[in-house]
């Protein structure tokens, strides 16, 4: 046997904190963020060790909701209390097995034991997955589905910030033609150089979503995911010569092969809570490397727990493949941890400190919704 101590989980704390946008957030279909709950777990251990977990579901953006976090962390107890969290892929293995699916509670669970097994060890999350290889990453400003010369403002006004890609969403008002006029206004007012992409999450058709790029196929613009499936995109990005950006329908490894198979892959979204959590997102960026597919590493929604998750990924990453990542935590309010990273002329980098470095104020999560103990 060996002389290394033996952490066993004694205890599972959930809470529900309401995330609002800053600015009420509007993409196609008519779908709209203003206040979102996120899900904030705490693992405790028999050492004294905490770990901290986020999940912020937004039902009409992926299937998974808030509400589904406690009795799926319920129906996992048997499985987490008593069990080993260090080392975090043998017990994420048996949460696997023992509830299928629900990738979206389990990356609440993985992402809290990467932090019980990074404070036991003493060292930051990014070192556990490999060592910091990007310690300054570039970040990315989503720009809300409004009137195109409002948004080619906000576009602007990102600019003077520092930021050097623009996400325009695209398709709230099903016109196209104000759509066109969404990425001419954005890329005009950023000028030549910053990355601009038009997102449509999924919210176009093959026909409008091709209009669109063969109208603004003289400019330097990216699409993402303008439609439902796999193959409507491919469609979309053969006949625009457009690069495109997958997001929703790429959450697992047998989707990232038939993206790539379908050669409309040319940068993705890996976010935790599609994918799982850190374990599963380190497999898939690991896929995207071979594939030499350019990554965008975030969450769905979430504050700073979340937001750390992903910096620690992307920076243990090489630096060409990360096309950028996301200060969620930037976007809403409360701040959970108001010593973690802000963006800072439109880079960030990932908390100091051993795990993920952040530590949330018992005073913004107020009683939890669940608490289980060995
Ligand atoms: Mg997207």
């Amino acid at each position: 046997m060996s002389n290394y101590p033996d952490y066993r989980i004694t205890g599972l704390t959930l809470w529900k904190v309401p995330l609002t946008s800053h600015e009420t957030y509007y993409m196609a279909e008519g779908k709209t963020c203003a206040t979102v709950d996120s899900m904030i777990l705490r693992v405790d251990t028999d050492h004294g060790v905490s770990g901290w977990g986020e999940v912020c579901p937004i039902p009409h953006y992926l299937p998974s909701y808030a509400r589904g976090v406690a009795p799926a962390i319920e129906e996992l107890a048997p499985v987490l209390l008593g069990g080993s969290p260090i080392g975090v892929e043998a017990l994420m293995k048996a949460c696997r097995s023992h509830l299928l699916g629900h990738p979206y509670a389990q990356s609440a669970i993985d992402i809290a034991l990467w932090d019980l097994t990074g404070k036991a060890c003493g060292l930051p999350v990014y070192t556990l997955l490999g060592g910091l290889q990007s310690a300054d990453l570039p970040l990315y400003h989503s720009i809300t589905c409004i009137a195109p010369e409002d948004m080619a403002d906000i576009a602007k006004d990102a600019l003077a910030a520092g930021m050097r890609q623009i996400q325009v969403k695209l398709g709230a008002d099903n016109n196209w033609e104000a759509d066109v006029a969404r990425l001419r206004l954005v890329r005009e007012a950023v000028g030549e150089g910053p990355l601009v992409y038009g997102d449509w999450n999924c919210g176009s058709s093959r026909l409008d979503a091709t209009r669109v790029g063969r109208a603004v196929r003289d400019l330097d613009i990216m699409l993402e995911q303008p439609c439902a499936t796999l193959e409507e995109c491919a469609a979309v990005r053969s006949a625009t010569g457009l690069p495109m950006k997958l997001d929703e329908n790429a959450h697992d490894t047998t989707s990232l092969l038939k993206a790539y198979e379908l050669g409309c892959m040319d940068a993705v979204a890996l976010k935790l809570s599609k994918f799982g959590g850190i374990s599963e997102l380190r497999r898939a960026r690991d896929l995207c490397l071979h594939f030499g597919t350019k990554m965008c590493v975030e969450d769905t929604w979430g504050t700073d727990i979340a937001t750390a998750a992903a910096l620690h990924v992307a920076a243990s990453s090489p630096a060409q493949a990360v096309l950028n990542v996301c200060d969620l935590s930037g976007y809403v309010y409360p701040r959970l941890d108001p010593d973690a990273p802000t963006r800072s002329g439109g880079r960030i980098s990932p908390p100091a400190g051993p795990g993920l470095g952040v530590t949330p104020n018992p005073a913004v999560l107020g009683e939890p919704v669940l608490s289980l103990a060995a």
